[in-house]
């Protein structure tokens, strides 16, 4: 039987789904099921896999749904007749993603054009994103998903340098850190992003090339440290300032391949005035593990 091979491949070769792809593809779907679209802002979705193998973790596979259209596709990939509930074949799943990721690269695309008009264009439309970024960041914890899309938005403007985009995110850093745990996890995320592609060492090879390696993680590594510091000094969670903490490492490794020694010096300095800020505030509970970051980073250098 079909449905019997299809089950028994399904346990067999369970993958999970990297969690980097799963927000991708959240955020490329703006949240919303594929097949509720708009209406179903706000709804609780999951990524669903439209052939029913959770190994198959390609794009193509790959359905945002609401857990009521998740249940009937699931229902869908069942054969014969298994209760009498609303079934959605794999096929139909397929149409409904292409034309709702269709419609959002639409959309984007049209406020692109209207927004230029002038050369003052993109710069206007990134100002305006960082605006609703920094907006979304006040509102309940919920709407973090309204802050991770206009990051990504701002990552996708074509006629932005790098700098001014990476100077947002540094604006964005300390209002994020000043508030909200999950708006820092998001934004030290993304940063971290922009560096995914280095461990392949031609590409390194080719960003030392054009100059851009050395300035990009001297920046990167400011604005880490900012994100840093304010996180201590607002009480941001053990987890989150960890996870920063464990961002300037890795940024910190990064430069010693390329013998960017300047970059190096910043984050031993971002990591010393966390330590520093953590005494000064009494945040004992962070202290331990910012006094590890310090020690890791300095043998690393040995
Ligand atoms: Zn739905």
């Amino acid at each position: 039987m079909a449905g019997e091979s299809e089950r028994k491949k399904v346990t067999r070769m369970r993958q999970k789904l990297p969690s980097s792809l799963e927000r991708q593809l959240l955020v490329k779907n703006r949240h919303c099921c594929c097949i509720c679209q708009n209406d179903g802002l706000g709804k609780e979705v999951e990524v669903h896999h439209i052939d029913g193998s959770n190994s198959n973790n390609i794009e193509s596979n790959l359905a945002v749904l609401c857990l009521v259209h998740a249940s009937q596709a699931d229902a869908g990939l069942k054969k014969g007749k298994l209760g009498a509930g609303k079934k959605l074949k794999p096929d139909a799943v397929r149409q409904y993603k292409k034309i709702w990721e269709r419609r959002i690269e639409l959309d984007l695309q049209h406020r692109k054009k209207t927004q230029r008009g002038s050369n003052m264009g993109d710069r206007g439309e990134l100002k305006r994103l960082k605006r609703e970024a920094l907006a979304a960041t006040r509102r309940r914890p919920e709407d973090m998903a309204m802050f991770e899309q206009k990051v990504i938005e701002i990552d996708l403007l074509d006629d932005i340098s790098r700098d001014n985009k990476v100077s947002a995110f540094h604006e964005l850093g300390q209002e994020v850190s000043l508030n909200s745990d999950r708006g820092t996890v998001i934004l030290t995320e993304h940063i971290l992003w922009q560096l995914a592609a280095w461990d392949s060492p031609s590409i390194v090879t080719e960003l030392i090339k054009i100059g851009t390696a050395i300035g990009l993680l001297r920046y990167i590594a400011e604005i880490l440290w900012d994100i840093g510091v304010g996180g201590v000094e607002y009480g941001r969670g053990k987890d989150v300032i960890r996870m920063v903490a464990n961002a300037i490492l890795e940024v910190s490794e990064k430069a010693q391949m390329i013998n960017a020694h300047d970059a190096v010096v910043i984050c031993r300095k971002g990591l010393d005035s966390m330590l520093a800020a953590a005494h000064k505030d009494k945040r004992v509970h962070v202290v331990g593990l910012l006094e590890h970051a310090v020690t890791s980073l300095a043998e690393s250098r040995l």
